[in-house]
């Protein structure tokens, strides 16, 4: 795990909110002397993105609020933030799933915030209701395939990968994958729980090799000819597009089909942030929040995630005019992919989805 990091110093932080020493490699004598600064913001991401670093660096040369930020896995920063207690440093929350910003939500580890701005950029659906998250940037999880084997109506529904026609052509990662976890939190309110039960049977029964990889791992699986389609999240495929030539070549070999156009839309999920229950910096949480929201934060957030930004009017990232120029994408109560996420996991298990 990437313990407390800042672009400036990483011990400051870790003297200032009295984190046990010895686990952090950080000499306590060394931070002893530095006051904490008044422009200060503490973030805890579970997003693990280099571009991510610039942000914060543009954020506080713009500011001159100091950034110290912490990357974990979600579960292990949830953990976290509940033994920190009251004593919490974070001030914002960032997850790229927004079934985790309402874990953080759940656990009572945010607070609601009142910005005008965010109501106004940030489309109600891709907000939580109570205001204890706001969405950012989108994600689809769409499937790719091989046109060379696959006709587009045959994978033009989720459902289609379940169909007894593409019996050993199916890729898939993990179901313990968060990708993964949400839309089968998503399909549990669109199907009902065992219509989506099913589904995921019949999933299994077309997989072509156990589940294994991440996203990019299925593209280059139908590029090698091992399956025909896969799910993935839209971002990794037009991140091949731009990639070494191998990944070029082998992305090159497949498409994207956006599901559910005749009917509720794509699955999207959303990176998004909330501001910490006891943040001791709030005033600078929200203000980084509103920045993200703002012209330069949405493009920093997508330009190289390839997320596509969700403030109308900002600014593509290159590489998105890859995908169809129009694509419904589902309104779903985001919460509920967090609410339905433990289900999710035991349909799944119980389907042998690995
Ligand atoms: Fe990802």
């Amino acid at each position: 795990m990437k313990w407390y990091a800042s672009l400036a110093t990483a011990c400051v932080f870790l003297a200032a909110c009295g984190a046990p020493s010895g686990d952090s490699g950080e000499s306590e004598a060394a931070a002893e002397s530095v006051a904490e600064p008044t422009g200060l913001l503490n973030v805890y991401s579970a997003r693990h993105y280099d571009s991510d670093k610039e942000l914060y660096k543009r954020f506080e040369d713009e500011t001159g609020i100091r950034i110290r930020f912490r990357e974990s896995g979600a579960a292990e920063l949830l953990e976290a933030m509940k033994a920190e207690g009251d004593n919490s440093p974070a001030d914002v929350i960032i997850s790229s799933d927004a079934g985790t910003l309402y874990r953080f939500k759940d656990a009572g580890l945010m607070q609601p915030v009142e910005s005008e701005l965010l109501a106004t950029r940030i489309p109600e659906h891709f907000r939580d209701p109570d205001n204890h998250w706001y969405g950012l940037a989108k994600r689809l999880r769409v499937i790719v395939y091989d046109p060379a084997r696959v006709e587009p109506e045959q994978v033009d529904e989720y459902a289609d990968l379940a169909s007894a026609n593409l019996e050993g052509d199916v890729c898939m990662r993990s179901s313990t994958n968060i990708y993964n976890l949400s839309l089968m939190g998503e399909l549990i309110d669109r199907l009902g729980k065992d219509t989506a039960e099913a589904w995921a049977r019949s999933v299994v029964a077309n997989f072509a090799r156990p589940p294994q990889g991440g996203d990019t791992g299925q593209i280059e699986a139908i590029a090698a000819g091992q399956c025909s389609v896969a799910l993935v999240n839209h971002y990794y495929w037009v991140r091949m597009t731009q990639g070494s030539d191998a990944q070029r070549k082998s992305v090159e070999k497949t498409m994207l089909s956006f599901p559910q156009q005749d009917s509720w839309g794509a699955h999207v999920n959303v990176t998004g942030a909330g501001v910490a229950a006891h943040a001791p910096h709030k005033e600078a949480a929200i203000q980084f929040i509103e920045w993200l929201a703002g012209e330069e934060g949405q493009f920093l957030l997508t330009t190289e995630t390839k997320e596509i930004p969700l403030v109308a009017g900002a600014e593509m990232p290159e590489g998105l005019d890859r995908l169809p120029p129009d694509f419904k994408e589902s309104v779903f109560p985001l919460n509920k992919l967090g609410e339905n996420q433990a289900e999710a996991q035991a349909i799944y298990d119980r389907a042998g989805w690995n």
